[in-house]
């Protein structure tokens, strides 16, 4: 028989994490259910200064923080359970999916994150492994490049801190971006620049460049550039490719059940973060128009329980508009 619950979190990143403290706290039976293990994408961000009070801390160790904190008011935690079908009954509550079981919920709060958008070029799926040369994450893969030349793509956030990571380990960083501006915040901006300036730096920044291919044997060996503005080509010799282009929601399994914008996020209101579908929220990066911050997700998180409260209180409250 399906487990019965108040309130199934679906993702264990910041916002599920954060919404599950609150639904534990008000004492509804509350489970989170994570495909791997929590903490999504900050369980790659070696560092971060940017969530409010916390001057610094890394993401693994922020993420056990959470994870403790929601677990020691009650809320259960089940990694490695892959939701594969979500389904509403007649009754109103949802039924979840997961390989070997199936659980109920009054409520649910789709928290699933995003993951690493893909660059599109040859040789990316061929060389798709650290081992091989091609990596999504310079936090994880960035030691075994050391003293190797290494070249990375993208101008945002996740592009800067990771190509400053990169400069710890590979003798020779080469960060090529698609225009000639960068898109990251200023500040980081600035301590790129600064590394950029160091005498016998090992950065170096191509503009108005993309990568038309990575190429090599049985690894990479070189990536082919192009400068968008001249057209001219050339074959970049390097051990290891770093994508750093965005993120994409991680919805694919939510298609047909929940009203999804064209881009895959999940529609939502605004005021209380409610879908399509009655006794179904959203919180974090997967829904549309979020700020894909920490921080952001965490109040997410947070909104979407304490709407959810209204939602038990009355199920006709789902169809009435923010109060005024
Ligand atoms: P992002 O902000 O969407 O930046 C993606 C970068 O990749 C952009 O510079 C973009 O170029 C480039 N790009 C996209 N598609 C490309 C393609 N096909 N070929 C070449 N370049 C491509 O993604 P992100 O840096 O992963 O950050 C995701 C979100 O997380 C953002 O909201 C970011 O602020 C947030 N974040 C915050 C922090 C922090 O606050 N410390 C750290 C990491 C991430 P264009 O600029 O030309 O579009």
């Amino acid at each position: 028989m399906a487990e019965r619950y108040d309130c199934i979190i679906i993702g264990a990143g910041p916002a599920g994490l954060s919404a599950a403290l609150y639904t534990a706290r008000d004492r509804y039976k509350t489970l989170i259910l994570e495909k791997f293990i929590a903490g999504g994408q900050i369980n790659t961000t070696d560092r971060i200064e940017n969530y409010p009070g916390i001057e610094r801390i890394s993401g693994p160790e922020l993420v056990e923080k959470m994870q403790n904190q929601a677990l020691s008011f009650g809320a259960e935690l089940k990694t490695g359970s892959e939701v594969t079908g979500l389904k509403k009954l007649a009754d109103g509550s949802i039924e979840i999916s997961c390989d070997k079981d199936k659980y109920l919920a009054r409520a649910v709060i789709l928290t699933p994150g995003s993951d690493y958008r893909k660059l599109g070029v040859p040789g990316e799926d061929k060389f798709r492994n650290a081992g091989a040369g091609v990596s999504y994450c310079g936090t994880c893969d960035a030691p075994f490049f050391k003293g190797k030349t290494v070249v990375a793509i993208g101008g945002g956030n996740t592009a800067v801190e990771e190509t400053l990571h990169l400069c710890k380990f590979a003798a020779k960083v080469t960060m090529i971006h698609r225009r000639d501006e960068l898109r990251a915040t200023k500040v980081l901006q600035e301590e790129l620049f600064a590394k950029l300036k160091e005498p016998n730096s090992n950065l170096i920044i191509k503009y108005s460049t993309v990568a038309t291919a990575i190429e090599g044997k049985n690894r990479v060996e070189s990536v082919r550039l192009k400068n968008v503005k001249t057209d001219k080509e050339e074959i970049y010799p390097c051990d290891g490719v770093f994508i750093f282009v965005g993120m994409v929601p991680n919805t694919g399994l939510l298609k047909g059940f929940v009203e999804l914008t064209k881009t895959g996020y999940i529609k939502c209101d605004y005021a209380y973060l409610r879908t399509n579908v009655p006794g179904v929220f959203v919180a974090g990066d997967c829904r549309v128009g979020a700020a894909m911050q920490l921080a952001t997700a965490v109040g997410d998180g947070v909104n979407a329980a304490m709407a959810l409260k209204n939602y038990f209180r009355d199920p006709s409250w789902w169809n009435q508009p923010p109060a005024d």
